[in-house]
């Protein structure tokens, strides 16, 4: 789960970390209001979507010339005018994708005299089983052109969870961020305290950037991505409720409801499938046969008719798909069992696409024979390459 960049700082404000002061609007009064508590001269309105890239996003319904999501406000009035362009345009940043995000909330925070830009990022490293620490003295906004053609310029320091967070941890950011005397010595403090937030929050992923030196020697948090594992969500109702469900895919909240777990994604063939390992294989197949998977569904294991029609719903809501690929394996549920919900939720869908449908297990013959009575155009299939190969024919004829 992902949050908003003035939801993760007020989270690190409590750890003791340096942000600059902000306030978040939902209108353009409160961000005036936002705008008139802080200090001035200078001051920043930020739009808050779960995407980074805004400070070079692009509002296109308001034209090429008009400014970006992350706009330096000289005045209160100036803070206004951005605000009013900004709120309900839609921004489209390098994260977004073409289609942008619509800005429905802002950030009004100090604007800071940066003397120069750093990065640092944090995530679970799955390969060493470590949270690794990621710095960088080139922070800003072409991170991802440093990390591509000067990676010796980014520092990974690894940090054992067993033995926690050590001095040499912190001096070890310290020195790939090349800082010296006091600023070392916050970077350093900074470094333990950001790992202390990690871990108790249940992070799986932190991201600074930029991290800056302010020209009156201070380091500040200026813009932060957090999220979440959501595994770990139950230990966090705080955080739970900093959940914004309108940042998210409306199918994927669907499915949550249901505990699949879906993921859309860009081709035509919408997939079913029980077990994680068992869907990615399907989702390869089906390319290996010339067609994309619509979406990642991975129904668990206790498929029941109630899960599987709530599951061609969610793949049915979405209008590029033009076929369907069922792939049970019956383990813990028997394939009739599954078969008896599969030619339920296809009679209460109005299934209008062609459907293929692997059955493997337990008492499969029983399950191929519902779904041969079913009276349904359900197209059996009897082993993965079989049923790919008929789900990209079976879409294919009718195009
Ligand atoms: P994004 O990463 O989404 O583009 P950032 O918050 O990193 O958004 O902002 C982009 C750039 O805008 C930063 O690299 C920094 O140079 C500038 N900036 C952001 N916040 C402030 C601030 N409070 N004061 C001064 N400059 C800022
Ligand atoms: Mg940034």
């Amino acid at each position: 789960m992902n949050i908003h960049e003035y939801q993760a700082k007020e989270l690190l404000a409590k750890y003791g970390i340096g942000i600059p002061a902000g306030h978040a609007a939902l209108t353009v009064e409160e961000a005036v209001e936002g705008a008139k508590k802080l200090p001035g001269p200078l001051y920043v309105v930020k739009a808050q979507i779960h995407a980074g890239g805004r400070g070079k996003g692009k509002f296109t319904e308001l034209g090429p010339d008009a400014k970006g999501g992350v706009r330096l406000s000289k005045s209160i009035e100036e803070v206004e005018a951005n605000a009013k362009e900004m709120l309900g345009n839609t921004l489209v940043t390098i994260q977004t994708g073409d289609a942008g995000k619509q800005v429905n909330r802002l950030y009004v925070t100090d604007g800071v005299d940066i003397a120069k830009e750093y990065y640092l990022s944090m995530l679970v490293d799955r390969a060493t089983g470590r949270v690794a620490m990621i710095v960088s003295t080139e922070g800003g906004m072409d991170i991802e052109e440093v990390a591509h053609s000067t990676p010796e310029k980014i520092v990974t320091i690894t940090i054992d969870p067993a033995e926690g967070f050590q001095p040499h941890h912190g001096r070890a950011v310290a020195f790939g961020l090349k800082l010296t005397g006091d600023l070392n010595k916050q970077a350093q403090k900074l470094a333990k305290q950001l790992y202390t937030a990690f871990v108790d929050l249940d992070c799986a992923m932190l991201e600074i950037n930029p991290l800056v030196e302010t020209e009156d020697g201070n380091l500040l948090v200026l813009d932060t991505k957090m999220s979440f594992d959501s595994n770990a969500l139950y230990r966090h109702p705080d955080v739970m409720e900093l959940r914004d469900e309108t940042e998210e895919d409306p199918a994927e909240i669907e499915a949550s409801k249901y505990d699949l777990a879906y993921i859309k994604l860009d081709g035509d063939i919408g997939c079913m499938v029980n077990g994680a390992g068992l869907a990615m294989a399907t989702m390869d197949i089906i390319k290996l046969n010339g067609m994309f998977p619509a979406n990642f569904l991975d129904v668990g294991g206790g498929a029941t008719t109630e899960k599987v029609t709530a599951a061609f719903k969610i793949i049915l809501g979405d209008p590029n798909v033009k076929g369907i690929l069922v792939n049970i394996f019956g383990g813990i549920m028997k394939c009739d069992v599954i078969a008896e919900g599969i030619v339920a939720a296809a009679k209460d869908v109005n299934l209008s696409v062609p459907l293929v449908v692997r059955l493997e297990g337990t008492n499969v013959d029983k399950g191929k024979e519902i779904l041969a009575n079913s009276g349904l155009a359900i197209v059996p299939a009897n082993d993965l390459g079989d049923a790919a190969r008929k789900i990209v024919a079976e879409v294919k004829a009718v195009a």
